[in-house]
C-alpha cells in the first residue's frame, strides 16, 4: 500500500493527521490510505467555498470562459480514464468492464453535455406579462452546494452533481462515502489541472456521522444535493429543518419488472439478469422484483434460474468477471439477514443464498447470486431495499394485478415493462408511480434526460434540463412599462 489520499480544500491538498485505511472488497487488503476531515477542515472546506463563491470569480466568469473549464474536466477524465477506472474498481468491487465501459466514460459524458447544453439553459427570459408590465425571469447560481455521495456509484454520481453545480457558478463542498472516497479525490486533481479558481471545488472525506451533521447543518450551505439511504436522507431533513435550504433527495428503491407473456423470453430473461445482478445488486434501480404472468413463469423461472447459477463470481479487477464482491463484510452480513428472513417468511430459495467457496474468493465479500420464488407480498424482503444481489421472482395473471404489485411499496424510484404491446405497455407506465419506466429496456440513462424517485425513493432531479436547474434559483425581476410610467401603487395614497 503506498497510495495516499490527501483532502482538497481552497485548491491545497492537506493531510489530516487522522487517517483511514481504504480496503479493497474482492481481497481485504488495504489499497490506500486516505486523510479524514474533522471538524477543523470541515469548517475550512465551508469557509473556502463560500469566500470562492461571495468575492471569487468563479460566479462571475462569463458562460464561455466557464464551459472552457468544464470542457478541460472531460479532458482531464479522459486522459486519466484507465487510471480511474481501476481505482473505482479497486475501491468499490465493482467489475472492471463495468467502471471501464459504463461509469468512468458516462462520468465524462456528463461534463461534455453540461458544457454544450448549460449556456442554452441559463438563458434569460422574457415576458409581456401585460400592457403595463414584462418580467425578466434570470436563472442564478444558488452559492455553496454541498454534494453528497454514496459508495455505489462514487465516480459518476459526482460527475452528475459536479458537472451542473459547477456549470451552473455554484462553488461546492463534496463529500464522497468514507467507504470510496478515492475516485472523487482523483477527480480534485483533475479539476485543480483545469485551473478552476481556488475554494470552487472542495472534497473533503469522512463519515457521514462524523462531519455530514455539520455540513447539513451549516448556514454557509444554500443546497444541498444527496444521494444515499432513505435513513439519512431523513436525518438530513431533521437538519436542514434548522435552517431552510434548497434540496435534492435520491434515495432507495424496490424497483419492479413486470413481464408479459408475449415477451421474446430470451431477451427478457438475460436483461432482467443484468437489471438486478449488474455491481452486484447494489444498484438503487435494481428490479429487485419481477413479476411474470403466469404462461411463461416456469419456464422464465428455469431458465433465469439456470442463467444467475452460470454468472462468473471473480476478482473485480478480470476483464472476465461478471460479478465481484460486496463493498463490505457489513453489507453481506445484512443481506444474508434479509434473506433467513424471507425464508421464515415463506419464500423459496432456488439458488445462490451463501458465500461462494471458491478459495481465491475467500478473503473478499463475495456472494453469490441469488433468487427467491413465491416472497408474500407482506414480508420485508419485497417492501424493504436489500442491495445486494437478491431478486425476488413471483407470477402475475392480469395487468392491473402486475401494477397494484409494482406500486404496493413505499419507494418509487424506477420500473421495466416488458411486452411486444407497446400501447398497453405505454398505458402502464402512466399508472406505475415510478421517477422512471423503461419499456423493453433497463438501465438506459442519457444526460438529456431527467432522472429522479417518487414517494420514498426522493425529490428532485438529476440530470437532463430539469437536473441542471436544480442548481439555479430563479429571480423574476419585474419593469414597470406602461405608457406614461403611472402604475396604480404609485398614487395609491392619491398624493
Ligand atoms: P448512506 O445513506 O449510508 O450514505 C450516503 C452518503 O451520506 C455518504 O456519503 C455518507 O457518508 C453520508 N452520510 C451518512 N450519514 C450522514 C449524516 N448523518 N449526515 C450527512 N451525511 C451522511 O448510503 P450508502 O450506503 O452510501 O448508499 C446506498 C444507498 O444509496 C442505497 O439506499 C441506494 O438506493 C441509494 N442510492 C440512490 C440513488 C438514486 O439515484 N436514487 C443512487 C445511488 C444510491
Amino acid at each position: 500500500m503506498n497510495l495516499k489520499y490527501p483532502l482538497f480544500i481552497n485548491g491545497k491538498f492537506i493531510e489530516t493527521s487522522e487517517k483511514q485505511n481504504i480496503i479493497n472488497p474482492s481481497t481485504g487488503k488495504v489499497i490506500a490510505e486516505a486523510s479524514l476531515a474533522s471538524l477543523k477542515e470541515t469548517e475550512l472546506a465551508l469557509a473556502s467555498a463560500r469566500a470562492a463563491f461571495d468575492s471569487g470569480p468563479w460566479p462571475h466568469f462569463s458562460l464561455l470562459e466557464r464551459r472552457e473549464f468544464i470542457f478541460k474536466i472531460v479532458q482531464g477524465i479522459l486522459d486519466n480514464a484507465a487510471t480511474l477506472a481501476q481505482l473505482e474498481t479497486q475501491n468499490t468491487g465493482k467489475p472492471i468492464k463495468e467502471t471501464t465501459f459504463m461509469d468512468i466514460p458516462s462520468g465524462a459524458k456528463t461534463f461534455e453535455f453540461a458544457g454544450n447544453n448549460f449556456i442554452n439553459y441559463l438563458a434569460d427570459e422574457e415576458l409581456n406579462v401585460s400592457e403595463e408590465a414584462k418580467s425578466r425571469l434570470l436563472r442564478e447560481p444558488l452559492g455553496v452546494v454541498l454534494l453528497i455521495i454514496p459508495w455505489n456509484y462514487p465516480f459518476l454520481i459526482a460527475c452528475w452533481k459536479l458537472a451542473s453545480a459547477l456549470a451552473a457558478g455554484n462553488t461546492v463542498v463534496l463529500k464522497p462515502s468514507s467507504l470510496t472516497p478515492l475516485t472523487a479525490l482523483e477527480l480534485a486533481k483533475i479539476v485543480h489541472q483545469a485551473g478552476l479558481p481556488a475554494g470552487v471545488v472542495n472534497v473533503i472525506n469522512g463519515g457521514g456521522s462524523q462531519i455530514g451533521k455539520e455540513l447539513c447543518l451549516d448556514k454557509r450551505v444554500d443546497m444541498i444535493s444527496f444521494t444515499g439511504s432513505n435513513e439519512t436522507g431523513k436525518e438530513i431533513l431533521q437538519y436542514t429543518s434548522k435552517n431552510i435550504k434548497k434540496m435534492t433527495m435520491e434515495l432507495g428503491g424496490k424497483s419492479a419488472s413486470i413481464v408479459f407473456d408475449d415477451v421474446d423470453l430470451e431477451v427478457a430473461v438475460n436483461s432482467c439478469l443484468a437489471s438486478i445482478f449488474l455491481n452486484q445488486g447494489q444498484m438503487c434501480t435494481g428490479m429487485s422484483r419481477v413479476f411474470v404472468q403466469e404462461k411463461i413463469y416456469a419456464k422464465f423461472l428455469a431458465d433465469f434460474v439456470g442463467k444467475a447459477k452460470r454468472i462468473k463470481l471473480g476478482l473485480a479487477d478480470d476483464f472476465e468477471t461478471q460479478m465481484g464482491p460486496l463493498i463490505n463484510d457489513a453489507q453481506r452480513k445484512k443481506v444474508i439477514a434479509y434473506i433467513e428472513k424471507a425464508k421464515a417468511e415463506g419464500a423459496e430459495l432456488l439458488c445462490g443464498g451463501k458465500i461462494p467457496e471458491n478459495a481465491e474468493l475467500r478473503n473478499g465479500y463475495f456472494f453469490e447470486p441469488t433468487v427467491l420464488a413465491n416472497a408474500n407480498a407482506h414480508s420485508h424482503i419485497f417492501k424493504e431495499e436489500v442491495f445486494g444481489p437478491v431478486v425476488l421472482i413471483n407470477k402475475f395473471s392480469g395487468s392491473d394485478e402486475a401494477v397494484t404489485l409494482a406500486n404496493s411499496v413505499d419507494f418509487g424510484l424506477a420500473a421495466c415493462i416488458w411486452s411486444k404491446d407497446l400501447f398497453l405497455a405505454q398505458e402502464l407506465a402512466r399508472k406505475i408511480i415510478a421517477g422512471t419506466v423503461w419499456i423493453n429496456t433497463y438501465g438506459m440513462f442519457y444526460n438529456q434526460l431527467p432522472y429522479g424517485g417518487f414517494k420514498q425513493s426522493g425529490f428532485g432531479k438529476e440530470l437532463g434540463r430539469e437536473g441542471f436547474l436544480e442548481y439555479t434559483r430563479l429571480k423574476n425581476v419585474i419593469l414597470d412599462q406602461s405608457a406614461e410610467g403611472k402604475p396604480l401603487v404609485n398614487y395609491w395614497y392619491g398624493f
